[in-house]
């Protein structure tokens, strides 16, 4: 650094001590000073860098409020409550394609089985791995396939060991692994042991609770997670800050969705033999209609259905 840079990061952290004291002491003044020629307000909060973005990003966070709450996806009172600001650097470090995926997927605009099946007669709206009837997007995170489970649970695995690198409370590494691995069936506070450990984050449970698994899975963590995890690390004089501590965290939840729907696309589109898994037990079952009409049919003609026996015989 040359000089001026040396006095200015100097200054930086003067005035960075100074604030946190005024804050501390509650010694500060308004920063709304009379006789100001113009003075910009977003939602209530006075703007000193871009009005353009600051007007952007406010039109936006309303717009996706209103959508949430009509689609009964976040209400719109819990809207405020999760870490959009870590979800806009969230989304900036993913690839562009995977970007538009997240949202599709959140605005349920995926292409699921429940609307393929409005274009498509011959798609059925069922899960391709479970046979639930209505396949909707709330269905990604929701399906009791053992295989999709079983992915889940691997991916909770890795989740644990990077909670625990980031030296994260025990506590929370324990409840939030517990929580993945009901895989939905359970609210996070039925989970909580009768322990005081636990008390200083039963606020942060309950709302938990209320912005709901699916929401969760999408990488939506509420604001309290982030202050208590800011709390831990000064209590505990450890290092990052909890902002890169929940941009992880979100992350790895957004890919845990994705990879259930990769599973999904891989049970629908992956050939077995020339057939994808659908076409697959579709032949199987003219198979069975064609032995249950005459039994001997396989047999006729020599060995022209011989293939058709080989077939019938690898993957039955
Ligand atoms: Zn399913």
């Amino acid at each position: 650094m040359n000089q001026d840079q040396i006095i200015n990061d100097r200054a930086d952290k003067i005035v960075g001590k100074a604030l946190i004291a005024a804050i501390d002491g509650n010694k500060f003044i308004t920063s709304v000073f009379p006789f100001g020629k113009v003075v910009i307000q977003v939602s209530g909060a006075r703007i000193s860098g871009s009005p353009k973005v600051a007007i952007t990003e406010a039109w936006g966070k309303g717009v996706a409020m209103e959508l949430f709450h009509q689609r009964k996806v976040v209400h719109k009172q819990l809207f405020p409550c999760i870490y959009w600001k870590g979800m806009t650097k969230v989304m900036r470090s993913f690839a562009v394609m995977f970007r538009t995926w997240i949202s599709k997927h959140v605005s349920h605009f995926n292409g699921t089985h429940r609307q393929i099946s409005c274009w498509d007669p011959t798609v059925k709206n069922v899960c391709p791995n479970c046979n639930c009837a209505d396949k909707s997007t709330s269905h990604i995170n929701r399906c009791s396939d053992a295989g999709r489970r079983a992915v889940r649970s691997e991916s909770v695995k890795e989740l644990k060991k990077w909670l625990e690198y980031k030296q994260t409370d025990p506590s929370v590494t324990h409840l939030i692994c517990t929580y993945l691995n009901h895989h939905g069936d359970k609210k996070m506070l039925s989970l909580l042991p009768n322990r005081s450990t636990y008390s200083k984050y039963k606020a942060a449970i309950l709302l938990h609770d209320d912005l709901g698994w699916t929401n969760f899975l999408e990488g939506c963590i509420s604001v309290m997670w982030v202050e208590l995890r800011r709390e831990d690390i000064r209590v505990r004089k450890l290092q990052g800050n909890e902002d890169s501590w929940a941009r992880g965290l979100m992350r790895r939840l957004l890919q845990m969705t994705h990879q259930q729907w990769s599973y999904q696309n891989a049970t629908v589109h992956l050939k077995i033999d020339g057939c994808t898994r659908i076409e697959h037990h579709r032949l199987l079952e003219e198979i069975d209609q064609c032995l249950d009409s005459d039994p001997g049919v396989l047999f006729v003609g020599g060995d022209v259905w011989g293939p058709i026996r080989d077939y019938c015989g690898r993957t039955q």
